[in-house]
This record gives structure tokens, C-alpha cells and sequence, in this order.
């Protein structure tokens, strides 16, 4: 039988895989959580028909999420993440010594269930026992957090239902707060060729809060256009200057020169971020 899934990226673009299998499928409170078992990049997340992460190339983003934030700040020690129920981005902050506490908030517990049971090598670091799940809405769990956490991690879906608030400036004027006076903070924030007024927008809301802001890229095969970007809004520390402590062993996207060159934008991109 040949069975297809097609997600619509755009009204008039779709991204398509042979699917060898559904593995789960089910309708939770906040979304539709399908995991299918595709040719091309095995094991595939999928939430609301859009792809979150894929066997073959998760590896891209969670690195990228994860590793220019920590391996900027000199000691991260109190790590939030909030979003990333796949347990990818736990997973590469793990990897830190310094790191001694990660705490995932996550909306729907069952984006974590299917992972566990579905996707193992992405979830493997979710029983650490650093790791704190709390399933909450991040909106709401960051409200009451004052100068705490060292690096902010915001590993959420595209800007629709739970996770619109996530790409407002009272989050971030929130998680401005929730830092310590040196903290860093990155987000996800979508594609340059697709999500140019998002990215504008979001640049220019926590280049108002933050004294330091960059975006940075890295590419994504299964994303809409390949070319993901990501905003970084930092109190103290440059990432164009990183701390020099040792990266973590066994990356496969994310190395020194990586974390330095994806600063360097297409100029299509610089001005959507120029003023
Ligand atoms: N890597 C992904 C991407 O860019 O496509 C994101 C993956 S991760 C699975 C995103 C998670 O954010 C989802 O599991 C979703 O339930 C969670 N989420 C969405 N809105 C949220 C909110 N307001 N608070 C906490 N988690 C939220």
C-alpha cells in the first residue's frame, strides 16, 4: 500500500513522506498528536499536521537550540525550558556538567508520553535526575519567577493556539525577569523565507527588552524551506564571544565554527532585522 502524508506548509506548498506506518494518533486537550514511521526520516512527531521533529534530523535544531545559548553562558546552571516535550533540547542541555537543574514546562503531558514511548532517542534524557517536568502552561509558569534561571530555552510549536502568548512582549518582558542579571534566552522563530513579519516583529519586541539580541540559523530539512532561524536575547554575555568551555562530545550539527557562522546572515535576512 503506498501511504502518504502531506503537511501543507504554505496554502500552496507541501512537504511530503512515504509513510511505512502510524505508530499513535490521538486528540488531546491542546492539540493532535500523530507519531508516523516514514521512509525518508524515520520516527516523525507530528502536531496540529505539522512536523515538530523527525529521527533524521532532530538533531539540527535541538543542537542549535540548545548548545549556542549554554555554550555562551560561562556557568549555566539553572536551566528552564519551556515547550520541547519531545525531551530534545533536555537532552542536549544534559550534556553540560555545570548544568545541575533543567526544568521542562511542558503544556500537554501527552507530547511527553508519546515520546517516551515512541521516541526514545530523543526523550532518553527526560528521566535525568536534573531534569523537573511541570505540565503547565509557560505563560502562566513564568509569571511568578523572579532572577532565576541562568539560560531560557523556548522549544515551542508555530505561533498558534497555546503557544501565541510565547511570541508576545509580555512573555518576554516576563522572561526577562525570570533570569538572572547575566541569564540568556533563545527562542525558535521560524523561517525567513516564510515567517519574514513574524521574525521582524519578534526581533524588534525582544530587542526592546534585551541590552543584547541576535539571530542566528541552521538548517532544517523538514521545516518549511530548510531555513530555520532563531532569536537570542542575552543581559550580559555575547555569543559571537562564547565562553570557551568545553562543548559537549558527540555533537553532530553544532561545533565552534558552526555556533560562530550561523550569526552570519544572508543579507535578506539582516534586513529584516535592520531598523
Ligand atoms: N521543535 C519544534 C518545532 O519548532 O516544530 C517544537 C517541538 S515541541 C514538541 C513544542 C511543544 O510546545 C509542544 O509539545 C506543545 O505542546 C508545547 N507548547 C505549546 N504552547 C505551550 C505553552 N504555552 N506552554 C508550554 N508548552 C507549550
Amino acid at each position: 500500500m503506498k501511504l502518504w502524508y502531506t503537511e501543507k506548509q504554505t496554502p500552496n506548498l507541501g512537504l511530503s513522506c512515504k509513510v511505512k506506518e502510524t505508530l499513535y494518533f490521538v486528540q488531546t486537550k491542546y492539540q493532535e498528536i500523530a507519531v508516523l514511521d516514514t521512509i525518508q526520516f524515520g520516527r516523525m512527531l507530528v502536531l496540529d499536521g505539522m512536523v515538530q521533529t523527525t529521527a533524521a534530523d532532530e538533531f539540527v535544531y535541538h543542537e542549535m537550540i540548545s548548545h549556542v545559548p549554554l555554550a555562551t553562558h560561562p556557568s549555566p546552571s539553572n536551566v528552564l525550558i519551556i515547550g520541547g516535550g519531545d525531551g530534545g533540547a533536555v537532552r542536549e542541555a544534559a550534556k553540560y556538567p555545570q548544568v545541575e537543574k533543567i526544568t521542562l514546562v511542558e503544556i500537554d503531558s501527552q507530547v511527553i508520553e508519546a515520546a517516551k514511548r515512541f521516541l526514545p532517542e530523543i526523550s532518553s534524557a527526560l528521566d535525568d535526575s536534573r531534569v523537573k517536568i511541570k505540565i503547565v502552561d509557560g505563560i502562566e509558569y513564568i509569571r511568578s519567577r523572579q532572577n532565576a534561571y541562568d539560560v531560557i530555552i523556548v522549544d515551542s510549536t508555530e505561533p498558534v493556539g497555546p503557544a501565541v502568548g510565547l511570541f508576545g512582549s509580555p512573555f518576554y518582558e516576563e522572561v526577562f525577569r525570570a533570569l538572572k542579571t547575566d541569564g540568556i534566552f533563545v527562542a525558535q522563530t521560524e523561517s525567513p523565507f516564510f515567517n519574514a513579519d513574524l521574525i521582524r516583529t519578534v526581533f524588534r519586541r525582544i530587542k526592546s527588552i534585551f541590552p543584547h539580541t541576535y539571530l542566528y540559523l541552521a538548517s532544517v530539512p523538514t521545516y518549511p524551506s530548510g531555513l530555520w532561524s532563531f532569536t537570542l536575547g542575552s543581559k550580559k554575555y555575547s555569543p559571537l564571544q562564547p565562553e570557551g568551555k568545553d562543548i559537549p562530545s558527540g555533537t553532530r550539527y553544532y561545533t565552534a565554527q558552526v555556533h560562530q557562522s550561523s550569526f552570519s546572515l544572508p543579507r535578506f535576512v539582516q534586513e529584516l532585522i535592520e531598523e
